[in-house]
């Protein structure tokens, strides 16, 4: 990687300013799930042992620019502070006198958590006067919010105009190592499995793919475009109609290239995608018309499973099936486990993509792979090979 992390400067005695990611769900006012607050303990462990002062902010839900207390972080710093077995102060906003002053009390390595970014509308709007003010607050500027790395909103990217020193925490500086390992040296074969409900949310992440790995693996509700654009039939399942034309040029742009682009074999049907279904299984050209694909069939299972268990290098992302519902979940789980086979045979894997990090949760497999993204969306336009605004932002090297 070539950004500045936290490793690269001192932090002893200054006030340390942290983006991170606690975007938690909440239940009846207690973090429901706190993967995301856990994620960042090593480098607020890190900041808290060397003497800073740390100053955490970020976002919660969607607010909408409104003092929203339903959305306040108060319910992940009382998770934080039982976590680091220390207290951790409540800002009662995160900008502002009062929280300057509160900020300016601190002593080194005690800890406090602003409050919600998106209570203010300037945050997503990356507003100069309020990025400011978030500036006054810090010496330093550390990013560990990977999740949102690909906003550049004021917390992520207009702070660093005015905190000259910005640089990555560890969950960030892990997220980029594997996917930038991932795109930039793989280790080959090289295979991505895509997946998901449409084809539209990863076209660009075919696109950027195609020519880099060595095949492209299709599951999910997208491989239904791509067989209407061969002409097949595909009953109910889903499609859009509006990007055939663009699945059939990717067809043929593979056909062409040294990228396989693999459709599965055989899908998993029914007469509707609901749990305590009849399913049955057809090859791909005997979808009948009252048919809906939920899932790969059990010969693309295989055939998937063996291609990844001879990979050196995996990205995936995105679901095979309707892995929500039992029924649709075999073809995602048959993935996941080739996947954790070939991690132990050595190979980097990784996934991105809410859905599938969920799924691969699901199964319990999580700490089986090389590395599961934190970001969905950001992961995703990673993929796609685009530059994260809150990476860029960050001192080079
Ligand atoms: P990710 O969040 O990992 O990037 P997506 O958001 O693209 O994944 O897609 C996940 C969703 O795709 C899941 O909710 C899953 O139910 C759905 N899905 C997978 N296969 C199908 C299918 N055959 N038909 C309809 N939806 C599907
Ligand atoms: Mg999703």
């Amino acid at each position: 990687m070539n950004k500045k992390t936290i490793d690269q400067v001192d932090v002893k005695g200054k006030r340390v300013l942290v983006r991170v990611d606690f975007n938690v769900p909440l239940d009846e006012g207690k973090v429901a799930d706190d993967t995301r607050i856990r994620e960042s303990l090593p480098t607020i462990k890190k900041i808290i042992a060397a003497g800073g002062k740390c100053i955490l902010m970020s976002h919660l839900g969607r607010p909408k620019g409104k003092r929203a207390m339903e959305f306040s972080l108060n319910p992940a710093a009382q998770r934080l502070s039982e976590l680091i077995n220390q207290p951790v102060l409540m800002a009662p906003d995160c900008v502002g006198d009062e929280v300057e002053r509160v900020v300016n009390q601190l002593k080194s390595s005690q800890v406090v958590m602003l409050e919600n970014l998106r209570f203010h509308p300037e945050e997503e709007k990356n507003d100069p006067a309020f990025s400011e003010q978030l500036a006054k607050l810090g010496d330093i500027y550390v990013n560990d919010a990977f999740g949102s790395a690909h906003r550049a909103h004021a917390s992520t990217e207009g702070v660093t105009k005015f905190l000259k020193i910005a640089v990555a925490g560890y969950l960030m500086k892990k997220e980029l190592d594997y996917l930038g390992q991932a795109l930039a040296n793989p280790a080959r074969p090289f295979v991505a499995v895509l997946g998901g409900s449409k084809i539209s949310g990863k076209i660009d992440v075919i696109e950027n793919l195609l020519d880099k790995v060595d095949a492209i693996l299709i599951g999910g509700g997208m491989a239904y475009t791509f067989f209407k654009s061969m002409g097949e039939e595909i009953g109910n399942s889903i499609v859009e109609l509006d990007k055939v034309d663009l699945a059939h040029s990717l067809i043929k742009r593979a056909a062409t290239g040294k990228t396989k682009l693999v459709l599965p074999s055989d899908s998993r049907v029914a007469e509707e995608l609901k749990a305590g279904v009849k399913t049955e299984i057809r090859s791909n050209r005997e979808l009948r018309e009252n048919d809906t694909a939920g899932d790969i069939g059990p010969a693309a299972e295989k055939e998937y499973a063996e291609i990844i268990r001879k990979a050196k290098t995996i990205v995936w992302n995105g679901p095979m099936g309707v892995f929500e519902i039992a029924e649709f979940a075999h073809g995602t789980k048959a993935v996941a486990e080739a996947l954790v086979e070939a991690t132990k045979a050595g190979a980097v894997s990784v996934v991105g993509g809410g859905d599938s990090a969920a799924a691969i949760k699901k199964f319990s497999m999580e700490d089986k792979v090389s590395h599961v993204s934190t970001g969905g969306g950001a992961s995703l336009e990673f993929l796609e090979g685009k530059a994260l605004p809150g990476v860029v932002a960050l001192n080079d090297v």
